[in-house]
């Protein structure tokens, strides 16, 4: 099945899986009978290995437990009709993640024993993809610093894991949203283009704090002005106007270039929309508003695919949208969908079978 990946693989006596109903699964948190890791230390990466999920032994003095070196990818697979198993472009998480290790001054990981190992490893865990509509298996590589030392500096060692998670629907209400005009998710010269762990811990009390007034994600604004928009929460955000699609450029570096992001410009153009990425002010989304141009904002990831925004607010400017009429997003999905269920076809070869 691949190449010449040298990888130990220990299986499990009995799965886990027949304990567990796969029909809308939370997302999150069960885990599949085995996991990947690998390990970094003296310059190479050794100790490649497909054994049973389990506890990680580590040192308190752990450095990404005190510094943060740490990063993640989020992808997903899906069961096709014939049985297959695909997943949706991890080419380009494996790069991006790659990207996301130069930035953290981490080492990158190898193509070989990031794909060829993801495939083997959902190979091996075949049983738990999901083949229910809306279902899936997610899938969440990481790298840690894996020092034993609390010295300030880069890690020495590190530790690449791979855990696969069977998910059910991940039912996105329309979502209030809140214009963040405080706290800060991304500067320019930052790490906001990286997916990296902390810039989840730094976003969530803004997120609290939101949720405490009543809305449920907040909309980031650029750090100096806290005009330009960012992103929704975790999420790549769209604008609607007329036929236009307008969703913030990546040049500043504060926006984590989604693959949802991308994919959904290729389809949004296919719908015969203009798409435009460039930088976008709360003030040019207020005159939008008040002419009656604005008719969708929606957000983009891999966990919801979609998310609809059914209100914004920016200091006492409210903007409502109506969500059941949201023709663009919900095509959108509708496309998307088809295409990582194996119901429509693969025109731009995003889904990569595990087998073959
Ligand atoms: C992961 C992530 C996204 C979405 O990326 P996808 O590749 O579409 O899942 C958007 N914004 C942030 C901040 C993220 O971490």
């Amino acid at each position: 099945m691949v190449g010449a990946l040298d990888i130990t693989i220990t299986k499990v006596e009995t799965s886990r899986l027949k304990d567990i109903n796969l029909e809308n699964i939370p997302f999150g948190r069960h885990f599949t009978d085995h996991m990947l890791e690998a390990d970094y230390e003296n310059g190479e990466w050794k100790n490649v290995e497909i054994k049973p999920y389990q506890p990680l032994l580590l040192e308190p003095s752990t450095a990404a437990l005190h510094y943060g070196q740490a990063i993640f990818e989020g992808i997903k697979a899906y069961r096709s009709p014939d049985g297959q198993v695909s997943i949706f472009r991890p080419e380009d998480n494996f790069k991006r993640f790659n990207l996301s290790a130069e930035r953290m001054n981490m080492p990158v990981v190898p193509e070989d024993i990031f794909m060829d190992g993801m495939r083997m490893l959902i190979h091996v865990d075949r049983e738990w993809a999901p083949s229910l509509p809306d279902h899936s298996l997610y899938i969440r590589p990481f790298m840690f610093a894996s020092d034993s030392m609390i010295g300030v500096k880069p890690s020495d060692s590190y530790k690449f894991i791979i855990l696969l998670s069977p998910t059910g629907p991940y039912y996105a209400a329309p979502m209030k949203i809140y214009v963040e005009e405080k706290y800060t998710r991304a500067a320019p010269g930052g790490v906001g283009f990286a997916k990296n762990a902390g810039n989840y811990g730094g976003s969530m009390l803004a997120t609290a704090m939101a949720k405490k007034q009543g809305y449920d994600q907040v909309l980031w604004t650029d750090a100096f002005e806290h005009k330009y928009l960012q992103e929704v929460g975790t999420m790549n955000v769209f604008f609607i106007a007329g036929n236009t699609a307008i969703t913030p450029s990546l040049e500043d570096g504060t926006i984590l270039a989604g693959v949802t992001r991308d994919s959904a410009i290729v389809v949004l153009k296919e719908m015969g929309l203009d798409v435009v990425e460039r930088k976008i002010s709360v003030d040019e989304l207020i005159e939008l508003h008040k002419k009656g141009g604005l008719r969708e904002v929606f957000g983009t990831g891999t966990a919801a695919t979609i998310s609809m925004i059914k209100e914004l607010k920016y200091k006492d400017y409210v903007m409502n949208f109506d969500t059941d009429n949201a023709a663009t997003a919900r095509e959108l999905k509708k496309r998307l969908t088809a295409i990582r269920e194996g119901k429509a076809a693969d025109t731009h070869g995003w889904m990569v079978k595990v087998n073959g």
